[in-house]
């Protein structure tokens, strides 16, 4: 982990955001589910993007879904990706519906990738403080 090079989460709200990176540790999925009208939504703000409400809670999620779209990077902006490419930048759907920005891993890139493929989530611990959430084959 010490060796991890690559930038780091930086929450535009960490208060907001913390039990999402504290369940990211503990290797499970959480995402924000309204109280009110039941909507998942994603990305996490203070009220629900479907009733308005500011009454929702982090609830834990099967970490299933589907690749949505994706793309290939191989040119990657930032240096200290260079070791990585070719890798994925992915849209995955959940199965509770809402759509997460993430990488696909443990997968041939690109012949491995296809529309629509069943993923699960899979827990990259990068640095004793962070835990990414990223996607493989299911
Ligand atoms: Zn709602």
């Amino acid at each position: 982990m010490a060796d991890y090079t690559k930038p780091l989460p930086r929450p535009e709200d960490p208060e907001l955001t913390q039990p999402f990176w504290d369940a990211a540790k503990r290797h499970e999925l959480v995402i924000p589910r309204c109280r009110r009208c039941n909507a998942y939504f994603w990305y996490p703000r203070p009220a629900c993007p479907t009733c308005l409400r500011e009454d929702w809670k982090w609830t834990p999620v099967s970490g299933r879904g589907r690749l949505h779209t994706f793309t290939v990077v191989r040119q990657p902006s930032n240096p200290n990706f260079e070791p990585d490419v070719p890798y994925a930048y992915a849209i995955v759907q959940l199965e509770e519906g809402v759509r997460m920005v993430s990488n696909i891993v443990d997968c041939e890139i690109p012949d491995g990738l296809a529309v629509d493929m069943p993923l699960k989530a899979s827990y990259d611990d990068v640095a004793d403080e962070w835990t990414l959430v990223k996607f493989k084959p299911a």
